[in-house]
């Protein structure tokens, strides 16, 4: 570890303070890249703080999340979709996808011997898919631990998900419990595993390069696992992750530095949860949009705030676009109301706003 990264280290580690922990994951990338420009988030989840306590902690526990019963079914649909070195895998691999399988060596990677500290399970992934690319051998990897620089700090990455090599390229295979009916299945859910498939991708890729390799030598297709007409029986499927790979690659490289984020963080503030942490977050800004109400545990700390500050943030982006950087709500009613005389720049979007405001009323008459 470089002196840079260890100061790093040493200043997320301060910010997090006492509050409990909780890693990055393919859903907690694909989300910061969702709404790049918070750096509430990115210093939060840079800290690996668990953001489902600071709600709470907040006032605002969160409303979302799987129930226990759809972890309990996703968990033992993994399980048996994994069971006996992937067999029933190696089936539908084989049988439903046409892959040539010829030879299969399962590796496990969830721990290494009794060591299971992230940078140990990192370096034992690494030399097996190493190993693997170098031999041709060895074809399905099981937990690999893979990591990914998020705005210059370091996140490591414990995928519920199998490498599987063939022929000299890995493919990511997931594992959901969702249904696919006669071929379809509910849009939203396949495109959460698509972006969180292409995390992952990613994150190969990292590693790839890392041992000297093409990261072409990983797909930009992944499988895709999940149930078979609301049965307990797995179908597989292979998802194109070109766009995802391209704007979670694009985001990723603009978020802006944790290092330069931290400096917005008042001296000796933390996250220890008690008396100093509103203001600790309220120091930080945020960038509530409505999509944070399905993707960040603090949407509804946040909405609060936004709607206390008369912002227009709450609105959502496409109407903040349309106020063309007026961004309080106060000013868009005067403005709309003709109690406020626009500056030449918001010329039209005044009269906009006064035409919809007439509309208005003349509906409500
Ligand atoms: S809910 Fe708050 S912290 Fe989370 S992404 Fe939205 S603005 Fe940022």
């Amino acid at each position: 570890m470089t002196l840079a990264q260890k100061t790093l280290t040493n200043r997320l580690d301060e910010l997090r303070g006492a509050a409990p922990t909780s890693r990055h994951n393919a859903r907690t990338i694909s989300a910061l890249t969702a709404n790049p420009g918070c750096a509430r988030r990115a210093l939060l989840d840079a800290a690996a703080v668990d953001k489902t306590v600071i709600a709470q902690e907040l006032g605002f526990p969160p409303q979302f999340g799987q129930s226990p019963f759809a972890i309990t079914r996703g968990n033992s649909f993994e399980a048996m979709v994994k069971a006996h070195g992937c067999a029933e895998l190696l089936r539908l691999l084989r049988e439903e996808l046409g892959l040539s399988i010829p030879e299969v060596g399962y590796h496990d990677l969830a721990t290494v011997g009794d060591n299971a500290t992230n940078s140990i399970r990192y370096q034992r992934t690494k030399q097996l898919l190493g190993q693997a690319l170098d031999s041709g051998q060895g074809t399905l990897f099981d937990h690999p631990m893979l990591r990914l620089e998020i705005a210059g700090a370091t996140a490591y990455l414990e995928p519920d998900v199998v490498a599987l090599q063939i022929g000299g390229k890995f493919y990511v295979v997931e594992i959901k419990s969702f249904a696919i009916v006669d071929g379809q299945a509910d849009p939203a859910q396949v495109a959460s595993a698509a972006q969180q498939s292409a995390v992952y991708v990613l994150a190969m890729r990292e590693l790839l390069r890392e041992l000297g390799y093409s990261p072409d030598a990983v797909a930009h297709e992944s499988i895709l696992v999940a149930a078979r007409d609301f049965t307990n029986r797995p179908v597989a499927a292979k998802l194109d992750l070109r766009k995802q790979l391209a704007v979670i690659g694009r985001q990723l490289s603009r978020l802006t530095s944790i290092d330069s984020l931290l400096d917005l963080v008042p001296a000796g503030a933390s996250f220890t949860p008690g008396d100093g942490l509103s203001d600790t977050v309220s120091a930080i800004p945020s960038r509530y949009a409505p999509e944070c109400m399905s993707s960040c545990e603090l949407a509804f700390a946040c909405r609060s705030e936004a709607r206390t500050q008369g912002s227009v943030d709450t609105l959502g982006r496409g109407v903040c676009d349309d106020l063309g950087g007026i961004d309080n709500l106060d000013t868009v009613l005067a403005l709309a109301e003709g109690t406020l005389e626009p500056g030449p720049e918001h010329a039209d979007i005044a009269e906009m706003l006064r035409q919809a405001q007439a509309l208005r009323l003349e509906v409500a008459r």
